[in-house]
């Protein structure tokens, strides 16, 4: 483990930083990513702290279809991610294209084409106790020696 590794285990073992982008979507998964930080679903309450700061990131959600556009920006997002990371793919945009995926269309899924995806989250749109659920599955892969916390 490098040192950089070690100061980020110890610093933030409680708190896993998440960081989302949306790379063509409806908008209807980033609402449910929204969702989780409302007072019903509390995401913040597991210690995990939505942002979209890439260099302080330990998990990025990718949302939507992806199309073209993105093709450098998604690389050299994720490349901006210190390691250990993983990305999360949030709804059936990412992983299948969804309801954009039809003959000429310019969309380009999966996106595990373009970065490692660790886990999906399928759904149109998926709810948000199950983002919440991959987001807090993947803490032992971001942290080794993290724990969820009992409530
Ligand atoms: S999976 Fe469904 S809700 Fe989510 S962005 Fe795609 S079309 Fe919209």
């Amino acid at each position: 483990m490098s040192l950089l590794q070690k100061v980020k285990n110890f610093v933030r073992s409680k708190s896993i930083h998440v960081a989302y982008v949306d790379v063509g979507s409806c908008n209807g998964c980033d609402i449910e990513v929204l969702a989780c930080l409302s007072p019903r679903y509390d995401i913040e309450q597991y210690g995990i702290y939505v942002h979209n700061n890439p260099r302080e990131a330990d998990i990025l959600l990718v949302i939507g279809a992806y199309t073209p556009g993105w093709e450098e920006k998604l690389r050299s997002l994720w490349d901006k991610i210190p390691d250990p990371k993983v990305a999360i793919a949030i709804g059936n945009c990412p992983i299948s294209g969804c309801v954009f995926n039809r003959p000429h269309s310019l969309i380009d899924p999966p996106v595990a084409k373009h970065i490692p995806i660790a886990a999906q989250v399928p759904g149109c749109p998926p709810r948000p106790t199950e983002i919440l659920s991959a987001v807090l599955a993947m803490a032992p892969v971001v942290f080794k020696d993290y724990e969820v916390k009992k409530r």
